[in-house]
């Protein structure tokens, strides 16, 4: 099926089963099931993966009009949909060589896997490029033991990207990523969900005991595929689904300034002025995503492209895109709150924003923009863009 297809399918079907159930999944904290059955009837699961492996093949613009597409409907469902895309793309760029890792891929076309994240560690403060816990490689099988703080949707996921130190005596910073199969592996939730927003992406604490076979230890090293892949997939991909979040939350108060309009016709209603605004933010927003997922796309998987990946001026960009899409997200959704007024405010009112702002404070807190911006202050210290 070619791209083009899957994106028709996600605005003619699996939209609408996000939007009939998002409520109740923001409501009750509940994982989003309906959607991920409708996105697995669809092959969407398999949607980054190449086409010689049985997948769809798509590019970072082709995922992020999914997850800008169906954040419109569901927030959480698109996130759930982001972090997936994140994985398989990890997996898919930097495990091909290993045999088993090709054949999970397939298997995973097969079955429409879902894959889950496990970055954060309890103990390294949400810093993801460190880690306390390591991988040990004994006979060809691995152990992985994880304490993790935050780790979406890992209960429903069929294989979990875990980040750890390469073996006992290395680095913090010496960090490979470990495919962990859920039958090679046992979870206890550790802490609760039930927060402020983004509540369908079910992301409690979780300790982690694995063993498998250590060929699904990625091969490289976490600090080439996360500058590589990981960053850039997810703040992209974060940066579109934010968008989507903002523009349903838009639309929203163009109908509500529409309806105003037609009760007293010639007269240009008051929240017109603020809608203006906010379309231009919400213009800014998506032509900054988009001009990135078009360049990184061109930059393909040549040695040239891979390298820039590695640069400071692309780290510097992605750093960017991130800190200004979670910041403007929720201050489009809070003009477009001013605009309706107390029936934007209403849980239960057609143009209630609550969920939609609620979901969007979270883009600044997934990887605080604090230490993104400290990192970006370092490496402004010795960048010049020339
Ligand atoms: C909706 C959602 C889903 C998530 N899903 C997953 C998942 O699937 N898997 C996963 O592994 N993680 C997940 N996370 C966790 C996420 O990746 C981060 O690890 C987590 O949000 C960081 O938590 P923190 O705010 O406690 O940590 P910190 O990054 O330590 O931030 C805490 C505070 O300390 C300050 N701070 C800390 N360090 C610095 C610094 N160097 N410079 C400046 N200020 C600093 C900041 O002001 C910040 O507000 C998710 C988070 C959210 C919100």
């Amino acid at each position: 099926m070619r791209p083009v297809a899957l994106i028709d399918i996600f605005r003619a079907k699996i939209v609408e089963v996000a939007a009939q159930h998002a409520d109740e999944v923001d409501k009750q904290a509940r994982f989003p099931l309906e959607t991920i059955n409708a996105l697995r009837e669809a092959q969407a699961l398999s949607a980054a993966v190449p086409r010689e492996l049985g997948g769809h093949g798509c590019g970072m613009r082709e995922l992020a009009a999914m997850c800008s597409t169906l954040a419109g409907a569901c927030g959480s469902s698109a996130m759930v949909l982001a972090m997936h895309h994140i994985q398989v793309a990890c997996l898919v760029r930097h495990g091909l060589s290993s045999p088993l890792l090709r054949q999970f891929l397939k298997d995973l076309v097969a079955h429409q896997y879902l894959l889950g994240s496990m970055t954060s560690e309890v103990g390294t403060q949400g810093d993801t490029r460190s880690s306390i816990c390591a991988v040990e490689r004994v006979n060809g099988r691995f152990t992985l033991n994880k304490d993790a703080t935050t780790a979406s949707y890992c209960a429903y996921a069929d294989a979990i990207l875990a980040t750890c130190r390469r073996e006992p005596q290395a680095a913090a910073s010496d960090q490979v990523l470990v495919l962990v199969r859920r039958e090679d592996s046992t979870l206890k939730q550790t802490t609760s969900w039930d927060t402020m927003g983004m509540r369908g992406t079910c992301s409690p604490g979780f300790r982690l005991e694995a063993s498998g076979d250590a060929q699904y230890v990625l091969p490289g090293s976490f600090a080439d595929s996360s500058a590589q892949t990981m960053v850039p997939y997810s703040h992209i991909l974060w940066a579109s689904l934010w968008w989507g979040i903002a523009a349903d939350a838009v639309a929203k108060a163009g109908r509500f300034v529409r309806g105003e309009a037609r009760k007293n016709p010639g007269t240009v209603p008051p929240g017109a002025t603020r809608l203006a605004e906010a379309s231009a933010q919400l213009q800014a927003l998506r032509h900054n995503w988009l001009a990135l997922a078009t360049e990184f796309d061109e930059l393909g998987e040549h040695a040239d492209g891979l390298q820039e990946l590695l640069s400071i001026r692309w780290a510097l960009k992605m750093n960017n895109l991130k800190v200004t899409a979670s910041e403007a997200a929720p201050q489009v959704v809070h003009k477009a709150l001013q605009i309706i007024g107390v029936l934007g405010f209403k849980n239960d009112s057609k143009f209630s924003v609550t969920r939609q702002y609620r979901d969007a404070l979270s883009a600044s807190l997934m990887i605080s923009n604090d230490r993104i911006v400290g990192k970006s202050a370092s490496m402004l210290l010795v960048f010049k863009d020339e």
